[in-house]
């Protein structure tokens, strides 16, 4: 269920705004998808408004209006599998919503792209010119890379003849003026523009933070499930990718279930044999204590024993995805022979092994055929060179060869005859 009958690659979103790839290129129908599947799934183009986890019901709206308003349609489920995505955050700043782009869409993409092609028009014009400002509240842009290459990119702008603004917080955006202000100086100035791109973070859908006060989870930012994906305080319903945050377990909070479950004598006291029976299994349910043992951080047995930070990287949804499916696709034959870690709680094992997130790294494409690649092992590259890693990956992501092929024909067409910048 879903009210777009197609998937859209988003990590390529921003090159149709710019004219390198084209904006059907990106995306793949969902009927291509599910024909493969020979019936096994069925989709519905609707928005759903509404989970009724009681009677495991969901309510959904038809896109299409009638002269009675939206069909109304009831959905009974079994399992649910929730997916929706988040909504880009505004923190309530004035005339965002009203006047900004926002790049989540394949839309807002087609939207920003003429945007952009009549503003450098405009500028052609006698007596215009064109200024790029990018306005950052912290005070570093790209603050999820590290040092080397935020500075990398900061640079790369100044000399590109992009204005930086870092430490500087947007108060509101007029017709005309964004309204900001310099944090350490207090100062309060505009910025006339010509358009405005709006990028700053997610915040819950309607839809999500109703379900959420519905379970008891209003306090929460986004949807908190264990590390099996399934929604903390409601049963057979599961979340995934931005709309979900895994409630990483503290070892503090088990420790004497853990111990009891260990200590098989009852002596009060652990043995070595008795720890060595279990580490494998503590290992995969609190995996922050193997990067400690990985990373020799471990000075001490508290060390140990300290939480991980939750896990909200945006490129899990995919592996969130695979996971579940696999999970789905094993269900009746895990159920005899589960291949989970030993449950310190209960007896026995948990059916399935935890979600575990496997870090590929992450690139910042800094326009000029430039990019800024981290990989794992602390393997950092920038410039020209790792644009070209950056097209590979790119490509090998892609869901089908279908786009597969249109983006590749896209970058030679943009190659050979640069970059179409008809206003269409
Ligand atoms: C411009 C841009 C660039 C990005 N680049 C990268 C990158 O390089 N690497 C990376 O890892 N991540 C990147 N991301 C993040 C990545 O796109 C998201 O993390 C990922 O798409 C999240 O997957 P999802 O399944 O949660 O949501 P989505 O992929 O957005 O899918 C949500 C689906 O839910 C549907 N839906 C929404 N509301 C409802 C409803 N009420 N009822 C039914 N269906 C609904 C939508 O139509 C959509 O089909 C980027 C995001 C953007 C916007």
């Amino acid at each position: 269920m879903s009210p777009r009958n197609y998937f859209s690659f988003t990590p390529l979103l921003p090159s149709p705004t710019c004219g390198t790839v084209e904006a059907r290129s990106i995306v793949e129908p969902i009927r291509n998808i599910i024909k493969k599947k020979n019936g096994q799934i069925q989709f519905r183009e609707a928005e759903c408004v509404k989970i009724d986890a009681t009677n495991k019901k969901v309510i959904c709206h038809s896109n299409d209006d009638t002269v009675l308003g939206k069909t109304e349609i009831f959905l009974d489920y079994n399992y649910l599998v929730i997916a929706t995505w988040a909504q880009v955050n505004t923190f309530n700043t004035s005339g965002v919503i009203g006047h900004c782009h926002f790049l989540k869409e394949v839309e807002d993409a087609q939207k920003i792209r003429r945007s952009v092609i009549s503003c450098f028009e405009k500028a052609d014009l006698p007596n215009n010119l064109v200024r790029i400002t990018v306005v950052q509240f912290g005070d570093h842009i790209l603050n999820m890379f590290g040092e080397r290459v935020s500075t990398f990119a900061e640079h790369k702008f100044q000399r590109d003849g992009i204005k930086v603004k870092t430490e500087c917080r947007v108060l509101g955006v007029s017709e005309k003026e964004i309204v900001v202000k310099v944090k350490s100086e207090g100062i309060v100035s505009s910025i006339p523009y010509g358009m405005v791109v709006w990028s700053a973070g997610t915040g819950t859908r309607h839809v999500i933070r109703n379900f959420m006060e519905q379970i008891g989870q209003s306090k929460r930012r986004f949807l908190a499930t264990d590390e099996w994906l399934r929604v903390e305080g409601c049963d057979s319903v599961y979340a995934l990718g931005d709309c979900a945050t895994i409630h990483q377990r503290k070892v503090m909070e088990d420790i004497s279930t853990i111990f009891s479950a260990a200590d098989k004598d009852n002596s009060g006291t652990l043995t070595v044999k008795e720890f060595q029976d279990v580490i494998k299994d503590i290992l995969v349910k609190y995996p922050q204590l193997e990067l400690y043992l990985k990373n020799k951080h471990l000075r001490s047995a508290k060390d140990l024993l300290k939480d991980s930070q939750g896990n909200d990287m945006k490129e899990v949804a995919a592996q969130h995805g695979t996971y579940l499916a696999r999970c789905f696709n094993h269900m009746e034959e895990y159920k005899t022979s589960p291949e989970g870690p030993l449950r310190f709680k209960e007896s026995g094992r948990h059916q399935f092994r935890p979600f575990r997130y496997k870090h590929f790294g992450q690139f910042a494409p800094l326009g000029g055929e430039q990019t800024a690649a981290e990989l794992p092992g602390d393997w950092v590259s920038m410039g020209h060179r790792s644009q070209w890693l950056w097209y590979s990956v790119y490509l090998s992501k892609q869901v089908t060869w279908h786009t597969r092929v249109l983006v590749v024909s896209d970058w030679t067409r943009r190659f050979i005859f640069g970059r179409d910048s008809s206003c269409i």
